[in-house]
């Protein structure tokens, strides 16, 4: 039987947290024989609540479930973890200026960082959720100088996931034939939701789906919106945040960055850019990226067109504002 891999989740009591630690326990994220120990940190107002999923893990009975850690101790969360999923952030609250939101997430950040670097087990791979998701895994970069930065990745599945079941709504395709769409950039209004490379599974081959869709004009508009726009449509319906979704996009996110994605097929994740495609380099940003033998490298050579080039770049100018921004908190 294979060890147990120890999965840290912060925030753990929120609504992410509650609909993504039955998945990790299910063997969603990391496969069905990979048994996993949980260790789940939050902050001490959310104790109580937290000791309470704990109390339902164990209710579960779930047999890949090789224990439970719940702690509002950052030491002993990180402690010996191999995967790290972040979705513990300080929430965007009426009245607050983004700077505040900022000040307040680049400090928590920053010390997880360091509890992260000194106590986590050797290769740890970590994800970012919460938001500003690409500046906040920067800030984690930053100050875990030890982890290599190919270790420090944010979500942007979630936005990926949105724009290939968009295409499957569209064209009346099964998703699971949709593939090679891109979010490129922030993980914010700006991303770039791109379907120039994007291809629908067929009888004889593969159709692209810019010929499937023959509306350019709704691809342009539209699609990129309804992507972009997401998750306050689900605010909006539900009077609550895409939890669901965000928990099983992150379980996408971790399983092909440790188990490979399919030949012939990319995903869109969050990394530190090397300056690929005249993205400035020293950003987290979301790329096209194939997955093999636990780590990712960015899908090199795609044609870029001038209207793509204009978003890329665009995303691009935020995530250095956000940089910015993160930096003056700091001093
Ligand atoms: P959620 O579990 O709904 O969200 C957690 C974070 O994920 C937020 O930053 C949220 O951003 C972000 N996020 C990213 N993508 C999505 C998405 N698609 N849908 C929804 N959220 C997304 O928040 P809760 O408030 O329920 O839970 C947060 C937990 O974090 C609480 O248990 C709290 O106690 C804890 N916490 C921990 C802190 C720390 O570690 N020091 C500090 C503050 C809170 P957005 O805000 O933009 O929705």
């Amino acid at each position: 039987a294979k060890d147990p891999v120890s999965v840290l989740v912060t925030g753990a009591a929120g609504q992410i947290g509650y609909a993504l630690v039955p998945m990790i326990a299910r063997g969603v994220m990391l496969g069905p024989d990979q048994p996993v120990r949980l260790h789940l940190l939050d902050i001490p107002p959310a104790a109580e609540a937290l000791n309470g999923v704990k109390m339902e893990l164990i209710d579960a009975a779930f047999p890949l479930l090789k224990g439970v850690v719940a702690t509002t101790d950052v030491i002993e969360a990180c402690t010996g973890v191999n995967i790290a999923v972040m979705v513990g952030g300080f929430p965007r609250k009426e009245g607050m200026e983004r700077k505040d939101v900022m000040s307040k997430n680049v400090s928590i950040y920053k010390s997880q960082a360091s509890a992260l670097e000194q106590h986590a087990a050797a290769g740890c791979k970590v994800l970012v959720v919460a938001n500003p998701a690409n500046t906040n895994a920067l800030i984690l970069k930053e100050f875990a100088p030890s982890i290599p930065e190919k270790n420090i990745t944010c979500l942007t599945r979630l936005d990926h996931n949105r724009a290939l079941g968009q295409i499957s709504e569209r064209l009346n395709v099964q998703v699971s034939d949709v593939k090679n769409v891109i979010i490129w950039g922030n993980h914010s209004s700006t991303q770039y939701p791109d379907v120039s490379h994007a291809t629908v599974k067929a009888q004889h081959g593969e159709k692209h789906v810019r010929e499937l869709v023959a509306d350019d004009e709704w691809l342009r508009g539209e699609f990129i919106t309804t992507v972009q726009q997401r998750g306050a449509a689900i605010i909006k319906a539900r009077k609550l945040s895409s939890a669901l979704s965000a928990a099983s996009s992150a379980c996408d996110h971790i399983r092909d960055w440790v188990l490979g994605t399919p030949e012939g097929t990319w995903v869109s994740m969050g990394v530190y850019s090397d300056g690929s495609y005249n993205v400035p380099a020293g950003l987290i940003y979301s790329f096209p990226v194939t997955c093999r033998d636990g780590e990712w490298s960015i899908v090199q050579g795609l044609s870029i067109d001038e209207f793509s080039r204009k978003k890329l770049d665009a995303t691009a100018e935020e995530l250095t504002e956000e940089k910015a921004l993160a930096y003056s908190c700091l001093s």
